[in-house]
């Protein structure tokens, strides 16, 4: 490990900032502690979904988690539902599920989660089996409103209930919930939202594809797709405000958190928690000391 990534992610002024890694595959695990990382911001799931037609088992996702959450060593990670539709799709999934997922504007994350909720219940039976080694919070991803995160919290509390019946550990009390801000709606309606959930995380990307019209896996608008975009800005200002009205705890984790000329902004827009690509860290790190 580096010296750097041994100091403190601290500004001049004494504020402590978090640090985490989103991480997509279980073989980043030796980047993310090497980098220092507070933890996993953001594990994105997708990796046990695409290229296959069929849906991992329980036991199989449990297995992989439960390994990326002991190589944190009691670092917190939080694990994203599956996310899968828009760009994050594969030709199995497409003939499994059919062609909305493969739309922005279709069958996606959460969306497919509850259209779904046999896979769902599955996955966040994993999660919790999961939890029982080491600190887990969930994450429910492209949300809309508020009635969502209450149906995904129903079926995680049956899902907990399921393992019990089953014989199953599961942590008492049950991991934290949190939202994905990635919908200019989501943005919109964040003070509903931080009544239904323990915390958010602002998804910059998707959230700069849908409030300026812009695909985000379209290269012939790439100029176009701007996370500085005053437009943007302000839905994440709404956002952190809410959140601060509420108590709610607040990180971002889309690729601009991860740019070290945007962190001033960040910081001064309220953002305490970051979570980035693991080789970030020391960059953004430094400019906050
Ligand atoms: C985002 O949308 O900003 C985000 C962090 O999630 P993903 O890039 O996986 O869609
Ligand atoms: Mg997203």
């Amino acid at each position: 490990m580096q010296k750097s990534n041994r100091q403190p992610a601290v500004t001049r002024d004494g504020t402590e900032i978090g640090l985490q890694a989103n991480v997509e595959l279980p073989i980043e695990m030796n980047m993310v502690k090497q980098a220092g990382a507070a933890g996993i911001g953001l594990l994105r799931t997708e990796f046990m979904f695409m290229n296959r037609d069929d849906f991992p088992n329980e036991e199989d996702q449990y297995e992989a988690l439960r390994g990326m959450v002991e190589a944190m060593n009691g670092r917190p990670v939080t694990i994203r539902t599956l996310d899968i539709g828009g760009e994050k799709v594969s030709e199995g999934l497409i003939s499994t599920l059919g062609h909305s997922i493969s739309s922005p504007l279709g069958l996606r994350g959460i969306r497919l989660a509850l259209a779904r909720t046999d896979v769902l219940e599955t996955q966040l039976r994993a999660i919790l089996r999961a939890a029982n080694h080491g600190p887990v919070r969930i994450l429910f991803p492209m949300v809309t409103m508020p009635s969502e995160v209450r149906r995904a919290r129903k079926i995680l509390a049956r899902a907990a209930r399921g393992l019990k019946r089953d014989g199953f550990e599961v942590p008492s009390p049950l991991p934290p919930c949190g939202t994905m801000i990635e919908i200019p709606a989501a943005a919109l309606a964040a003070d509903a939202l931080a009544r239904v959930s323990d915390f958010f995380a602002v998804g910059s990307n998707d959230l700069t594809m849908y409030t300026l019209a812009t695909d985000r896996a379209d290269e012939q608008v790439a100029k176009m797709f701007d996370s500085l975009n005053p437009a943007v800005l302000k839905l994440m200002q709404i956002t952190a405000e809410a959140a601060a009205r509420a108590g709610v705890p607040i990180s971002i984790c889309g690729e601009m958190a991860g740019d070290p000329r945007n962190t001033a902004l960040l910081l001064g827009m309220g953002f305490r928690e970051f979570s980035m690509a693991s080789t970030n860290i020391p960059r953004v790190k430094k400019r906050i000391r």
